[in-house]
């Protein structure tokens, strides 16, 4: 039986937390990082080799999707866009969850893999990005079911947790935070207000956890135009 797995990493809290996942379930994994044009860039990437090395994954692909960032449209990939504050909704890129399945999909069709992670959480926040919920991976596996020639299932194991839980399953994995990035504005140091900066410190205050990248004297005070 083909015990691999693609899975979608970004460097981010969540997504290295599947990726400890597949390693506990013994799996062959198979790695897709895209660059879409994000802000952070340079950081995710950083970890996402860290990642790939620690937990012995078998293939790293890369995929350049920068004329997505061209577009813009997002405070992810946009100069011109600033998020305001931690509620700002302008965190949604342009159908981008989609094109990165598209490409796991295309993959797990060429090698022959049958299972694809995504690192999603917080299933139930469709209001910012409708490429987030139940229903969009529903009709998603729908559409791949017809679209390919192989039973390809797309999961994500998280789906159903919040940032908080997710850490604590993170610990419970041993996953090394030290190496996962969240900050969506910075490659240097978390800005502290963006809705991911935010939402990363709760869960860890939450728990009575010191961030190992989010020192308060490193963060850097939020600058608006
Ligand atoms: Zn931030």
């Amino acid at each position: 039986m083909n015990n691999s797995v693609i899975l979608t990493l970004s460097g981010g809290l969540d997504s290295a937390t599947v990726l400890a996942l597949a390693a506990k379930q013994q799996k062959e994994i198979n790695v897709i990082t895209v660059n879409y044009g994000q802000k952070n860039w340079e950081k995710e990437l950083q970890n996402v080799k860290k990642l790939c090395e620690f937990y012995n994954v078998k293939e790293l692909k890369i995929i350049d999707n920068t004329w997505l960032g061209e577009m813009g449209g997002s405070a992810i990939t946009d100069e011109n866009i600033l998020l305001k504050s931690i509620d700002d909704d302008k965190i949604y890129v342009p159908f981008r969850n989609t094109l990165i399945l598209s490409a796991c999909v295309a993959w797990a069709e060429t090698i022959d893999c049958n299972l694809i992670y995504t690192g999603s959480i917080d299933g139930n926040s469709e209001d910012i990005c409708p490429d987030n919920t139940p229903k969009y991976y529903k009709l998603f596996n729908d559409l791949v079911r017809e679209a390919t020639k192989k039973n390809i299932k797309i999961i994500a194991p998280l789906l159903d947790f919040n940032k908080k839980e997710v850490l604590t399953i993170a610990v419970e994995l041993g996953v090394p935070l030290e190496h996962t990035w969240s900050c969506v504005t910075s490659n240097l140091y978390p800005c502290g207000k963006c809705f991911s900066c935010s939402d990363r410190k709760n869960a860890f205050d939450s728990l009575g956890m010191n961030d190992p990248n989010y020192k308060v004297d490193k963060v850097k005070k939020y600058e608006s135009k």
